[in-house]
């Protein structure tokens, strides 16, 4: 099985963006699986839900950041979900996993 190991911080056009694993209140609260700050420039993705969970909000996130650098918002946040489940289905059929190691530490908290 491949494996993407995920980096503490992901470039989207000029920007940096910072990324969190973790299952902390803030993302518990609200039951999210991910989140996007573009202000803060922060990508949030929920330790406790499952590998395809984590792997659907990684890029539904992403695609977030895209939809906002390269395509003015045009996509809905409709859209943005289908496309992100039908890239996660495709990533899994070709048997790719996301590896949040580098986040262990934190994830254990
Ligand atoms: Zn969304």
């Amino acid at each position: 099985m491949p494996k993407i190991k995920i980096p503490s911080s992901i470039s989207i056009g000029a920007h940096s963006f910072r990324i969190r694993y973790h299952s902390s209140d803030s993302l518990k609260d609200d039951g999210l699986d991910g989140v996007i700050n573009h202000r803060t420039q922060v990508i949030e993705i929920n330790s406790s839900r499952s590998p395809s969970q984590q792997m659907e909000a990684f890029i539904h996130e992403t695609l977030h950041g895209i939809n906002a650098t390269y395509a003015k918002s045009d996509l809905s946040e409709h859209q943005i979900g289908h496309i992100a489940e039908g890239l996660a289905q495709v990533f899994k059929e070709l048997g790719i996993e996301l590896d949040w190691g580098c986040f262990a530490e934190k994830a254990k908290k």
